[in-house]
């Protein structure tokens, strides 16, 4: 987009206050569209934030409940840059991002490089992980669940979001799709490796986990599901505890 356009894009943006991002506490006339399959009112067009990122920033500072307390050693894989943001602000608990790189990839400075199927921190290190949109490119996602599940204190709560097809009862995933475009066909992108049915939880409380599954999106009326920019469809927290 050229830069007279996206001035006046961002201008236009600015003047409308029916939509609000509370990852970066700005108005805007609306979230833009997104996605392969086009999602209207999807992405911040200051932050950057996803429908997804608002819903669980929403549940992890909103209202009366602030979930990351201090003192708290917080994994974070895959870090999400408006999260990575706030918690490396956070003097008051020690963050730990965490990822593997690959290549094409950017990450956040100070991000360490780890593989989740072998996390480097003592069984029950950590009082919270956030861990999103990761475990469908993972191969062996119940290796990666344990091992999310062993650096977690007893006492500690993890949040595991995956992409979810809520029309199927089972998870489908077949080794022998490898190429990119019938990943895309069959998972749903081009890099993940299966995509999980209703029975999530269950493949989390596999590795150990209790699950629940707290319908978080459906405590906003629809006026605040367009404010917020949520999507009906993924509405879905997966609290995690040991
Ligand atoms: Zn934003």
């Amino acid at each position: 987009m050229n830069l007279g356009i996206r001035r006046k894009l961002r201008k236009w943006l600015l003047q409308g206050s029916n939509v609000y991002c509370p990852c970066c506490n700005k108005h805007a006339a609306t979230f833009l569209p997104f996605g392969k399959q086009v999602r209207f009112n999807a992405l911040c067009p200051f932050c950057g934030s996803l429908e997804r990122h608002r819903l669980l920033w929403l549940f992890l500072f909103s209202r009366e409940k602030k979930l990351i307390n201090n003192g708290a050693k917080l994994l974070h894989v895959a870090p999400e840059r408006v999260f990575f943001k706030k918690f490396r602000r956070e003097k008051q608990i020690e963050y730990f991002p965490v990822d593997k790189f690959t290549p094409g990839h950017h990450y956040p400075r100070g991000t360490q490089e780890m593989d989740i199927l072998n996390i480097s921190y003592q069984d029950n290190f950590f009082d919270s992980i956030l861990c999103s949109h990761v475990l469908e490119h993972v191969d062996n996602d119940m290796q990666a669940m344990k091992e999310l599940y062993r650096v977690l204190k007893p006492a500690g709560w993890a949040i595991l979001q995956s992409p979810i097809d809520y029309s199927k009862p089972d998870t489908f995933e077949d080794s022998s799709i490898t190429a990119p475009e019938e990943r895309e066909k069959y998972f749903g992108q081009y890099d993940h490796v299966r995509f999980y049915g209703r029975d999530y939880p269950q493949r989390l409380m596999q590795a150990g986990f209790k699950v629940e599954s707290i319908d978080f999106g459906n405590t906003f009326s629809n006026e605040e599901h367009k404010q917020f920019g949520l999507d009906r469809n993924d509405g879905i927290i997966y609290f995690c505890t040991k």
